[in-house]
């Protein structure tokens, strides 16, 4: 068996990677169902049946319903079912998450998009929730059937999402034991969630970043009306099954999570934690680009053999591959960096830290290694690449939401300078490759990344990407020799 061949599989690649993973035979089962049934539906609705908004009733009421084809809530509530969510909290750990989303991103990475976003509010509500808020909504969103809730991450405004210090508009005013708040989300994602996870300021809270609070808010007000209104849907470029919307809050009912003082901490763990699901999403979405690139590469042929035979091209599918372990290396250490710190609070620990660092070069890098990696299959295929017929073109499109949304990789870059200027997690990161890296890549590395953080301001961020870019890579490397 060829070392390529495990790029046929998700599971067969992981088992490759990973000494031991958990619900082997749960994975097998999820990777089925995509093969013989979720493959069709992806494929439809990335195509021809996006979902779309129904905003009045035959009566005239405003219902703001979102319509998608059937097939649709068959293939979301599979994942549900099998436990991109509840599984996190009844077996206290985020691997089975990971793994469900690896295998399921290799096939469709869209649908990812709710079952993060989903996370992304189970998880600040059961941290800085109150009793009576966790005892109210909860439970609903860690169900295991098809009546399961969904959540929602929104921030970003019109005015711009990479900062969201000057970008947040919405206002909250304190209302009794609520909070009302109003504004407009430019981009929401999963637009017709029962719960969503929101960033606003509360009236006369400072300005920027400290100034922001996190808010849930329900669909519907206590009383049953609306609580919030679709002004319209997004036409994508990608995960074109998830409904993207444009939200208006207007008085709307919402809870405080955690102190209001600290909701960016809040804010932050929320998108780190997408940060880390797009890294697993991104070397998934790579390793099927490059099955389908083989596949095609092993049927045409050219000057007499098969394209995969002429050492140019297998030159490149080798490289590619090893490419492709690192980066699933650097993904999954920022999976189990997470694993360990998901619980903590402020002020958070060296190892968060490190976290975030590690969680910032995997979100960049697997993102930016998708776009190449997707662009590089399309090629494969030649002009037949460009036909929405072979798939290829599918995945470009997929990687390139993956490298902006959670954050553009100028956001992971100047984030990740950051956390190393202010709480020296590359130091941290340092000795935790000692075991794996060379010693004198790693000192001359670390002495890069000094020099970096010793600049001027401007100069600093003017350099970082470079410098950035092969703290990844060697990173990723070094990662690859721990897994398996
Ligand atoms: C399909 C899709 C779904 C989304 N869903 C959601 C969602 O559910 N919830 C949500 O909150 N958001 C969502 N977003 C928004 C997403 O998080 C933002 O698009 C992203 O954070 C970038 O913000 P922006 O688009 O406003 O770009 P801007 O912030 O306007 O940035 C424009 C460009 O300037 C660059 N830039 C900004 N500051 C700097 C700097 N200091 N140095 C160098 N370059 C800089 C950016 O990197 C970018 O390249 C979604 C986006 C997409 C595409």
């Amino acid at each position: 068996m060829s070392p390529l061949d495990t790029l046929r599989s998700p599971l067969a690649f992981l088992q490759d990677r990973l000494s031991a993973i958990p619900h082997v035979d749960l994975l097998a089962a999820e990777q089925e169902w995509w093969k013989i049934e979720g493959v069709a539906i992806s494929d439809t609705i990335d195509h021809a049946a996006t979902p779309w908004v129904r905003m009045f009733d035959r009566t005239g009421r405003r219902v703001d319903e979102i319509l998608y084809p059937r097939e649709y809530q068959t293939m979301l509530r599979k994942g549900y079912r099998s436990g991109v969510v509840w599984r996190a909290f009844e077996e206290k750990s985020l691997l089975p998450t990971f793994l469900l989303m690896y295998v399921i991103s290799f096939y469709d990475p869209g649908i990812c998009c709710p079952y993060t976003v989903s996370l992304g509010t189970a998880l600040p509500l059961a941290k800085h929730g109150s009793t009576e808020l966790q005892a109210r909504f909860l439970p609903q969103l860690l169900r295991k059937g098809d009546s399961v809730w969904q959540g929602a991450t929104w921030m970003t405004e019109i005015g711009g999402g990479s900062d969201l210090g000057a970008g947040v508009k919405t206002i909250a005013w304190p209302a009794g034991d609520r909070w009302l708040l109003t504004g407009d989300k430019y981009f929401a994602s999963n637009a017709a969630a029962e719960l969503a996870v929101v960033a606003a300021r509360p009236e006369g809270a400072p300005a920027g970043v400290r100034g922001l609070a996190l808010f849930l808010v329900p669909r519907y007000r206590e009383d049953g009306t609306l609580n919030r209104f679709i002004r319209r849907l997004k036409d994508k470029i990608a995960t074109r099954s998830v409904p993207t919307g444009e939200i208006e809050l207007r008085d709307s009912e919402a809870y405080l999570l955690g102190q209001a003082d600290a909701g960016i901490y809040l804010i932050l763990e929320v998108l780190n934690l997408s940060r880390v699901a797009n890294s697993v999403v991104s070397v998934a979405l790579a390793q099927r680009a490059m099955a389908d690139a083989l596949s095609y590469a092993e049927c045409r042929t050219a000057f007499g053999k098969r394209i995969l035979d002429h050492p140019l091209l297998r030159r490149q599918f080798d490289e590619r591959l090893r490419s492709l372990r690192s980066a699933f290396a650097l993904a999954w250490e920022s999976v189990r960096l997470l694993d360990q710190v998901w619980m903590e609070r402020p002020p958070y620990s060296e190892r968060y830290h490190l976290f975030r660092l590690v969680a910032h070069l995997a979100k960049y890098w697997t993102a930016e290694f998708a776009v190449d990696t997707a662009k590089w299959a399309m090629e494969v295929h030649g002009g037949l690449g460009t036909l929405a017929e072979y798939g290829a073109e599918r995945w470009l499109r997929e990687a390139m939401i993956l490298a902006i949304w959670e954050g553009t990789s100028h956001r992971q870059i100047l984030d990740g300078l950051e956390v190393m200027e202010r709480k020296q997690a590359h130091k941290t990161l340092f000795a935790q490759l000692a075991e794996v890296a060379p010693a004198a890549e790693s000192r001359e590395m670390e002495s890069e990344v000094e020099r970096l953080l010793s600049l001027p301001p401007d100069q600093k961020e003017a350099e970082a990407e470079a410098v950035f870019k092969r703290l990844a890579v060697l990173s990723a490397d070094c990662l690859s020799r721990k897994y398996p």
